[in-house]
């Protein structure tokens, strides 16, 4: 079981399954959504690495429900669930992940699960300033260009094959452990369909945010 609770503790949202992936990213797409989080709420903003917990998309558990919004920041970027009581980021399920999984990022909610350790860092070269040390294990190294923008989440044969390698790995974890998307309730677009008679984003046109830019 996962769960993704608001920092308000308002709004929450259960996955049946445990994280089956971890990966640890600096790309600008998602700095911005935590940033743009953090703006709305006026919380204090200090950019961190932000770890990705991929979870298979099946909610078995809401509250809250009246705070979650579908979100896009710009018009090629990931769509993802925020909860407007205190603008957190819940989960992103990105159109790239075929509704299998969703992400969410440690650093935008609450969290509670059984994380693995993070397999994968991206995008080290869009983080501002210097980062720690990867302390993780390699099943792939991916490097997302200097300018990500979300549209082409893997953008060279080098990442896709990374890339490829987690969602295998993602997939086996999940199949091994008897889950699926909404298997046990409902994936997140469901929801949000459920909710809003639609799981489509508002998208809000910001512009990109630059490589090195907090
Ligand atoms: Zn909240
Ligand atoms: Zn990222």
């Amino acid at each position: 079981m996962t769960t993704v609770t608001c920092i308000c503790g308002k709004t929450s949202l259960k996955f049946a399954a445990e994280p089956g992936v971890v990966a640890e990213c600096g790309c600008c797409d998602c700095r911005q959504k935590v940033r743009w989080a953090a703006a709305q709420a006026g919380r204090d903003w200090k950019p961190t690495l932000l770890t990705l917990n991929y979870v298979v998309d099946d909610v078995v558990g809401v509250t809250g429900a009246e705070n979650l919004r579908m979100v896009q920041l710009r018009n090629d970027g990931a769509e993802f669930i925020t909860a407007v009581c205190c603008y957190s980021v819940l989960a992103v399920p990105a159109g790239y992940y075929n509704g299998q999984f969703v992400a969410v990022f440690a650093q935008g909610c609450k969290l509670e699960c059984k994380a693995p350790t993070p397999t994968i860092r991206y995008s080290a070269s869009d983080f501002p300033g210097p980062l720690p040390p990867y302390e993780g294990e390699n099943i792939a190294v991916a490097l997302h260009p200097s300018k990500y923008r979300g549209a082409n989440p893997a953008g060279t044969t080098a990442e896709q094959t990374g890339v490829n390698a987690w969602v295998k790995h993602l997939r086996a974890s999940a199949v091994r452990e008897g889950h699926g998307p909404g298997k046990f309730g409902e994936t997140s677009r469901a929801l949000m369909t459920r909710l809003h008679g639609s799981s489509a984003a508002k998208v809000l046109g910001l512009t990109p945010l630059e490589p090195g830019i907090e």
